[in-house]
């Protein structure tokens, strides 16, 4: 397992409930940082939150609500201090084709995976900003680098311009000594992809385009995280990697 030290931060993760969110928070508290669990379920903030022990304490919210991520951000600030990294992690997928996407459903999605990142990157950045440094990580996925997903439009709008927001606050927030990356993992087994991963002809079609041969799992998007959240990743940002397998190299 890959290990890092991140002791004496406070570490903000976004839809931490499950998933890879849930195994970034469990990665970041075993590296040494106090972790706020964010997710929109509050019984599933609370959940992780009490999995991961002492260093981790739940903040439910709806990441696409700007007064509520204000709120939150504030509260942590109070509560625990910083934040000094963000991850940005909460998203959810439609499978709709697009002559068919109902507006609100095209919203949603932009409003989740997308909005929320402005949302949090700017009420974390400020405070980042006024502690002379941070780092803020956004989970993008490898359908916003140049893979479009059939029926998928809204996710892979949505994706796209969140690798392309990553760039634009690296190069503005670089003077504040903040660092932004994005992480754009494959196929990884989590709820957001069961339904999908039950068709075994999708199955063997995604795995057909796998160099190492299989799927990825949560833990597989963590050692990435941490190392973008580590020192050792000093001289890093701007940049959208991805964590797939071997599936995408551009
Ligand atoms: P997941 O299992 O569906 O988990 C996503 C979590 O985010 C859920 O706990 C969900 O809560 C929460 N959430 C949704 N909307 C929220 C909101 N408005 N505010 C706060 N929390 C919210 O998904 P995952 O597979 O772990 O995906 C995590 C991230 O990785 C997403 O950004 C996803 O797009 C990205 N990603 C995933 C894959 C993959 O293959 N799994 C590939 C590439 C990128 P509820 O369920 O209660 O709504």
């Amino acid at each position: 397992m890959f290990s890092v030290t991140i002791t004496g931060q406070v570490a903000l993760v976004t839809g931490a409930g499950r998933g890879i969110g849930k195994a970034i928070a469990r990665g970041l508290v075993e590296a040494g940082a106090v972790v706020a669990v964010n997710d929109i379920d509050a019984t599933s903030a609370q959940r992780t939150a009490a999995e991961l022990g002492g260093a981790a304490q739940a903040y439910p919210a709806d990441v696409s609500d700007p007064g509520a991520v204000q709120a939150m951000i504030d509260q942590i600030a109070a509560d625990l201090g910083g934040p000094h990294i963000l991850v940005n992690n909460a998203g959810i997928e439609y499978k709709t084709p697009v002559l068919e996407t109902p507006v609100a459903e095209w919203q949603r999605t932009l409003d989740v995976n997308l909005s929320a990142a402005f949302y949090t990157s700017q009420a974390a950045g400020e405070r980042m900003r006024a502690a002379g440094g941070g780092v803020i990580v956004n989970i993008a996925s490898i359908a916003g680098h140049n893979i479009p997903l059939p029926n998928r439009a809204s996710y892979v709008a949505s994706k796209a311009g969140l690798i392309g927001f990553t760039k634009e606050c690296a190069r503005e927030f670089a003077a504040y000594g903040i660092r932004v990356n994005a992480v754009c993992p494959g196929v990884i087994e989590t709820e957001m992809t069961a339904e999908s991963r039950s068709n075994s002809a999708q199955l063997e079609k995604w795995l057909a385009d796998i160099p190492q041969g299989r799927l990825g799992t949560p833990a597989d998007v963590v050692g990435l995280v941490l190392f973008l959240c580590s020192d050792g990743a000093r001289y890093l940002t701007g940049q959208a990697i991805n964590v797939d397998g071997g599936k995408v190299m551009l």
